[in-house]
């Protein structure tokens, strides 16, 4: 892959793509993880003088439209105080009169990519035509966001087309820890998988059987492994298209001998809220009604134990709806275990590392906090990723 290393920045107009997408709670960043990351690299070009850096990024979906609740302007704020420096928002009519004036000079970030429904376009040619706009005054694409890195977007993938593309070090960073989880992982190497989005996480428990040696389910999802195993889980969250590939995995990590470890008892709730009345059940007796919210203490310490004899530790989705005191204790106990593990530890991205941020962890007591939960997990999955791919290839 090319890095910073293989290109000079003096005098160049640089085009990079980063990744902003913050939470905003009422016009404020509640979390500013991913503009942190993306600093080594914007300093690092600054250092060297280039003619200006023209950032894109996009801030949730605003599905093509121009929506001011989605604008970059609290991100611009927030970067300008971190690089010490003077960062122009630029609204997307404005850049291109700018670019066929050549006037470019200086930091901008251009508003939400995503306003331009170009961007995720599935047409080629509309992507394309974005990208020829976006890389028409750059000399160098420098791609620096890696929690996008799994799309193929116009600003992500397609400008790698027009101009040299190199990655930031970020990106460079996040790949060598992949790398070394995916190919070399000290033993024992345990994954813990949590959150709701089952679907989106049974393609990755398959390949992860055949490199882990334990893998322990926790959140949304492990309620359809237990009904997989038999269990009734109440009003649990159930994906029932997920059952049978699920039933898939169990039976692939058995015949592999990877421990795959299922909650043994939950905290339940009536209601998902975090005043409803709750108590904690064994697993196999959640009752109709009750829906599983956390995991339990017996779970807590198993998922503890393994954790702490692990030499190897990847963490990806909360096992508990963490964004509620009552059923946040279960996350707690995982990061908490995390922390004490001696191995070597990754958070992957997403609201995992919201919730060690949550919980006010120091990202330093971790080796690596990824900023990339889908573009992790889909590394981890094996795929190939377009944003990586474009800068494998010649310039
Ligand atoms: P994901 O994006 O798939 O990592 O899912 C993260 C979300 O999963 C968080 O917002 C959690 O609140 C949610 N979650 C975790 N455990 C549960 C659960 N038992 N039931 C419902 N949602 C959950």
């Amino acid at each position: 892959m090319r890095t910073l290393d293989s290109i000079s920045f003096a005098g160049k107009h640089v085009l990079l793509r980063a990744d902003f997408n913050v939470p905003i709670e009422s016009g404020e960043i509640s979390d500013d993880g991913r503009i942190q990351a993306a600093i080594p690299t914007l300093s690092e070009i600054l250092n060297q003088n280039p003619a200006s850096i023209l950032i894109t990024a996009h801030l949730g979906r605003p599905d093509g439209v121009v929506d001011q609740t989605y604008s970059l302007a609290p991100v611009v704020n927030r970067l300008s105080k971190l690089l010490k420096k003077p960062v122009n928002l630029l609204a997307h009519q404005d850049l291109f009169s700018m670019l066929s004036q050549q006037e470019l000079s200086g930091i901008y970030v251009l508003e939400n990519i995503r306003f331009d429904p170009r961007e995720t376009s599935k047409s080629e040619s509309e992507r394309i035509q974005l990208a020829k706009e976006l890389t028409r005054l750059a000399d160098v694409f420098v791609s620096d966001g890696f929690g996008v890195v799994h799309r193929k977007q116009a600003s992500v993938y397609d400008v790698a087309k027009f101009v040299p593309a190199v990655a930031g070090r970020l990106i460079e960073r996040e790949i060598e820890v992949f790398n070394r989880v995916l190919n070399n992982p000290s033993r024992p190497y345990t994954v813990i998988l949590g959150g709701a989005k089952v679907a989106d996480k049974i393609k990755v428990v398959d390949n992860l059987i055949q490199q882990a040696d334990s893998l322990l389910i926790g959140g949304g999802m492990a309620y359809t492994f237990l009904h997989a195993m038999g269990f009734e889980v109440g009003d649990s969250l159930l994906d029932l298209d997920s059952i049978e590939a699920v039933k898939s995995s169990i039976e692939k990590a058995e015949a592999n001998q990877v421990d795959l470890i299922v909650p043994v008892d939950v905290v339940v709730s009536r209601e998902f809220s975090d005043s409803a009345e709750r108590k904690i059940l064994d697993a196999d007796a959640i009752e109709t009604g009750w829906m599983g919210l956390d995991i339990g203490p017996k779970t807590q310490k198993l998922f503890a134990d393994q954790i702490a004899k692990s030499a190897t530790v990847v963490w990806n989705g909360p096992v508990g709806v963490f964004e509620m005191l009552p059923f946040s204790e279960g996350t707690k106990s995982v990061a908490y275990a995390i922390v004490e593990c001696s191995g070597f530890t990754v958070i992957g991205g997403g609201d995992s590392a919201a919730a060690i941020r949550a919980l006010g962890l120091s990202e330093n007591l971790f080796d690596h906090v990824s900023t990339g939960g889908g573009a992790s997990l889909e590394y981890l999955e094996g795929k190939q990723l377009p944003g990586l791919m474009c800068l494998m290839e010649d310039m």
